[in-house]
């Protein structure tokens, strides 16, 4: 049997949406691998999915798209994995694989492309299938539970970072300091980067400058320096404008949010003299390997709030509230 966290239906995460449930043991198809889940890590994604902010695309629906596990089984035409290897699964489910993006290295941007925990069935369960072309190494440096954050926001962030085009020596602003922020500026520091961090909680204010940043306050006070580039964590649409007015001329803002409300109208002297806005959508698996192999290389220090399988609604809830320190991750 196989104990599931299913969502029946989107509701506030005070109601308690995800039930605990047994289903039958997975099995794959040809192309499948099954894992033998034994770590998955929350993101404010599945809480979007959860309370209905991104619309449903299968119900019931079991979260989670930050997965590390064993293989248990492979499908039939699955050559590249075997039984035992520890392998993650990430947001990015499925592509196409013959569209003009898959075929020119932007598959994150396929139309056709599916996420787990959202398509189809993620991690929150004690087993799950994925696309064996969309499952990667683990490396050994990490345990399960410190590796499982590393696959979305790790892998999202380093995309965000390769998207500002900051090089070695540059000023980097961070604007917002969860755990997605906190894994970028280990990579950004590795990288010989200044790091400017801006959030509202002293807390993460605090953790951010003993993590290496240069500087951190709030977002009622804008950095000392002019900055090269930003990214923006926070899930609001004026910090993006925050953003724009710190950084210099022909620097680049990047959005790493999947879920934004409203951008407030902002002069076009913000904008002008070639500043540039765009977003970051998932990524590829190129960055996702490359991240991985980096991520040992550094090492990368994540921080993780354990919780049972059991405990996801508490999880989520805690998430929710800012009250998880670092990353929270089921482990099953
Ligand atoms: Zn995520
Ligand atoms: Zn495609």
């Amino acid at each position: 049997m196989n104990r599931v966290q299913e969502l029946i239906e989107p509701r506030p995460i005070t109601e308690r949406p995800l039930r605990l449930s047994e289903r039958e043991a997975p099995t794959p198809r040809p192309d499948e691998v099954v894992l033998d889940v034994a770590a998955c890590a929350v993101c404010r994604t599945d809480l979007q999915i959860i309370e209905g902010d991104l619309p449903s695309r299968a119900l019931p629906l079991v979260p989670g798209h930050q997965a590390v596990g064993r293989v248990r089984s492979v499908g039939v035409d699955v050559s590249r994995w075997q039984p035992g290897d520890r392998v993650g699964v990430a947001w990015l489910g499925g592509t196409c694989g013959v569209c003009t993006r898959c075929r020119t290295g932007h598959e994150n941007l396929c139309d056709e492309a599916t996420f787990t925990g959202w398509d189809h069935d993620g991690g929150y369960a004690e087993s799950m299938t994925a696309h064996a072309d969309f499952v990667f190494a683990i490396p050994p440096t990490f345990g399960d539970t410190e590796a499982a954050p590393l696959l979305c926001g790790g892998v999202i962030g380093y995309r965000a970072l390769k998207l500002t085009g900051v090089e070695s020596g540059g000023r980097l602003g961070l604007y917002g300091f969860g755990a997605s922020a906190l894994l970028t500026l280990q990579v950004a520091r590795h990288r010989g980067c200044e790091v400017y961090v801006t959030t509202r909680s002293r807390t993460e204010q605090t953790r951010a400058l003993e993590m290496g940043a240069t500087w951190a306050g709030s977002y009622h006070a804008p950095p000392p320096i002019e900055l090269d580039a930003a990214i923006t964590f926070a899930p609001a649409g004026f910090v993006v404008v925050e953003a724009l007015k710190a950084i210099r001329p022909g620097g680049t803002v990047v959005i790493n949010a999947i879920h934004l409300d409203t951008i407030p109208e902002f002069p076009y002297d913000l904008l002008w003299r070639e500043r540039g806005l765009r977003s970051v959508a998932n990524f590829t698996r190129a960055d996702a390997r490359e991240f991985l192999t980096l991520a040992a290389e550094i090492p990368i220090e994540t921080t993780v709030d354990r919780y049972p399988l059991a405990d996801a609604n508490i999880a989520l809830d805690r998430l929710m509230r800012g009250e998880v320190d670092g990353a929270a991750v089921l482990t099953m």
